[in-house]
């Protein structure tokens, strides 16, 4: 890469890259597990996608019964960590606090479950749940993602041999690899990783299946098969100049992030993101916390139409970070480095069939920026040709494999599925769930409940 931003002091990546939500104290958080009003009909439990018994575990908090209080949150959702620090809790569980509608500050849901949850790993994680006697039937695991994880760890205490494959060297999916880590680091992630090892579930890294293991080697060896193997690469953007050097797929930076060893990562002194959803927003912030000193989000639409939530465009704006509203990339331009991004004004058309309005360029309004290094963002690919090797597999129009929404199950009865792969893309809450029930639909096969 020709302009490479200049290097901070290793103090200063600590503190770009620092907690966004600082841990509890433990005055702080009884203090605010005894504003919790225990509502009757807790609102924020029917908004969390895992439907965790929030008053319930806050309530244990105030009482100062943490290990209690983690069990409740494990009930629920074995990845509780994660979410406490990586849920986007303001249109979740704490969006839905009885406190907003009387205009006063919502009760911190997601910090107050991180304090049960870390005195819960710091305990060194004692046993809260009895495992069932091994009833003799194993299930394979693909993917060590919050989806593979939860349904390992569940069907482990119903008794079932589980084996989880994971290509990846580290495994945890995109809880190691893609959240950003001033929300959490990586060793957040693979704690959850042992505490479901710690249930007899046996983990085998480096093992791709489809290549390193055959899918049919896979359906002998095991009664049932979960997949949680989530999204792929983004997508090419199609335009010249994308071979050039400095121009790099969004989830290649983050995971380079992730490694953090934030005085190696390559980052340009001037840098534009392709794409606004919130994955764009991670790369863009993560760019100028590395020391960029400028960086441009580049959308087609408004930011009406954008994906990312609300919360995420603000940090960005805190950071700095230039929005380019009503703007296409129409090619990079450079000569084996990247110099600069042409692009066009677009402005919004009628409804596509998603009822969002479509951009539409604005003729002859050309305009260039230079830029010495481009992040594309423009969401994930689904992995259909490895899933469409799958047996019986049936895939939608967007390549997400089709599951029934109690069971799990897909049209091949032998295999369950959850998750990003057949959500196109949610949150780490939602693959919780998935999986989790997934076990249970893969019990009730298995058993002939
Ligand atoms: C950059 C980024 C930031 C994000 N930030 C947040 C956030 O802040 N908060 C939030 O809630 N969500 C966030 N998400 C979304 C969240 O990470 C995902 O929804 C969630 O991780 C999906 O879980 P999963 O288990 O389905 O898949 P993944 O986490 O993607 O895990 C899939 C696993 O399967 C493995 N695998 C794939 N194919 C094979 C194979 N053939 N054989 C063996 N193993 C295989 C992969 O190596 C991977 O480890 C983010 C996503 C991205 C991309």
């Amino acid at each position: 890469m020709k302009n490479i931003a200049s290097k901070l002091p290793s103090e200063q990546y600590e503190k770009n890259f620092s907690d966004l939500h600082p841990p509890f104290t433990q005055n702080s958080a009884v203090a605010e597990a005894n504003r919790c009003l225990y509502c009757y009909d807790s609102p924020c439990m029917k908004a969390c996608p895992t439907h965790i018994d929030i008053s319930t575990f806050i309530k244990k908090i105030s009482t100062g019964n943490l290990l209690g209080s983690a069990k409740t949150i494990y009930e629920s959702n074995w990845v509780p960590l994660t979410c406490a620090k990586a849920c986007p809790v303001d249109v979740l569980c704490e969006g839905a606090c009885v406190y907003n509608a009387k205009g006063e500050k919502a009760i911190e849901i997601g910090r107050l479950q991180r304090y049960a949850i870390e005195n819960y790993f710091d305990k060194g994680m004692p046993a809260l749940f009895h495992k069932a006697p091994k009833n003799g039937k194993s299930v394979g695991i693909v993917g060590s993602g919050p989806a593979g994880l939860a349904c390992s760890a569940e069907l482990a205490l119903l008794g079932y041999e589980v084996t989880i494959y994971e290509a990846n060297k580290i495994p945890g999916g995109l809880n190691t690899w893609g959240i950003a880590p001033y929300k959490m680091r990586r060793e957040d992630s693979l704690k959850e990783v042992e505490l479901v090892k710690s249930f007899g579930v046996d983990l085998k890294t480096e093992v791709m299946i489809g290549k390193t293991v055959k899918v049919d080697d896979l359906l002998k060896k095991h009664d049932a098969i979960f997949l949680g193997v989530g999204l792929g690469e983004s997508p090419q953007l199609s335009i010249s100049g994308e071979e050039l050097s400095g121009v790099v797929g969004a989830l290649d930076f983050i995971e380079k992030v992730k490694t953090e060893n934030w005085e190696n990562v390559h980052v340009g002194k001037k840098v534009a993101v392709i794409g606004a959803g919130n994955t764009s927003i991670d790369a863009a912030t993560e760019a100028k916390r590395l020391g960029a000193e400028q960086v441009f989000i580049i959308y087609r639409r408004s930011d009406v139409e954008m994906s990312a939530y609300e919360f995420e465009y603000e940090l960005a704006k805190k950071d700095g970070i230039v929005f380019h509203f009503l703007t296409s990339p129409k090619r990079i331009i450079g000569n084996s480095f990247v110099e600069g991004i042409e692009c066009l004004k677009m402005k919004l058309g009628e409804p596509d069939i998603h009822g969002r309005r479509k951009p539409v360029p604005i003729l002859r309004s050309e305009f260039t920026i230079p830029v010495d290094m481009i992040i594309k963002a423009i969401g994930q690919e689904t992995k259909s040709s490895f899933l469409s090797s799958i047996p019986k597999l049936t895939l939608d129009d967007e390549g997400c494999v089709i599951v029934d929404r109690t069971t799990f199950q897909t049209a091949n009865p032998k295999i369950f599925a959850g998750g990003d792969c057949i959500n196109g893309g949610k949150e780490v809450v939602n693959a919780a769930y998935d999986g989790k029930h997934a076990a249970h639909g893969i019990d009730k096969f298995l058993s002939k409940k």
